[in-house]
């Protein structure tokens, strides 16, 4: 008789999208510290590639060489305390991927499709061993379509710019007018772009968190991942 060695591996993926201010990356990042998974940040990618490019002089325009660079940088996600760090060629970025202009210009480069096609490739390579949560735009539609929990969180966008606004360093401080139309400018160019646009998986369960506060959204998830656990057999 041959015996089987079966490992019970009951980690799944986990994909949290929505727009901007949703309150996406704090949610996902209390979520994987409660299940002790990975948190991955989609969008630090897609900044770190839009400050690299700023930085070299490629503008959005020249999609072939953005590219070019961009399959030549190596970005790394490092765990830190504070959520997560961004490195590329060995330098950490962190302090330079959310500052006004890289918010302006971002969903400029996240339309362009050999771009994405990248990013999502290394995105997958890093949820391969499951346990991951991973927010984003795309994740539950695109990313990780087979994730086993999606969540869509939302507010409204009078309230996810007042969550922006309270994040915000004196230095970096714009009006609450200004963050509101930009925030709506960015949901309108990631909702209406032809790849992968921002939109609710038909599986994923939509969460409007304009009256919740973060410990209610996590504790909800959590308990819906626990519910969820996979059992997958590895042989
Ligand atoms: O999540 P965050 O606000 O940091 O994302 C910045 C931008 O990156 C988004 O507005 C969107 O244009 C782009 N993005 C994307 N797909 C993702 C994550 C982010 O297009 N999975």
């Amino acid at each position: 008789m041959i015996r089987q060695a079966t490992v019970m591996n009951d980690r799944i993926n986990i994909a949290i999208d929505g727009p901007a201010g949703a309150g996406k990356s704090t949610v996902a990042r209390l979520v994987a510290n409660q299940l002790t998974y990975i948190y991955v940040d989609t969008g630090s990618m897609y900044r770190a590639v839009t400050w690299f490019m700023t930085r070299l002089g490629i503008g959005p325009e020249l999609p072939d060489k953005v590219l070019e660079y961009a399959r030549n940088m190596v970005i790394e996600l490092r765990p830190d305390t504070d959520g997560q760090k961004v490195w590329v060629d060995g330098e950490d970025v962190t302090p330079y991927i959310r500052t006004s202009e890289v918010n302006g210009l971002v969903s400029q480069y996240a339309q362009i499709e050999g771009l994405r096609s990248h990013l999502v490739f290394l995105q997958r390579q890093m949820a391969l061993n499951k346990g991951v949560v991973m927010d984003g735009r795309d994740i539950g539609t695109t990313v990780l379509p087979d994730a086993k929990v999606k969540i869509f969180l939302t507010a409204s966008v009078k309230e996810r710019a007042l969550r922006r606004f309270n994040e915000m360093n004196d230095a970096d401080r714009t009006s609450l007018e200004q963050l509101e139309q930009d925030i709506a400018k960015r949901d309108t160019l990631d909702e209406q772009r032809e790849i992968s646009p921002l939109r609710c998986a038909d599986d994923a369960i939509l969460m409007d968190t304009t009256e919740m506060d973060i410990r209610q959204v996590v504790n909800k998830i959590v308990s819906i991942c626990r519910s969820q656990k996979d059992g997958e057999r590895i042989t």
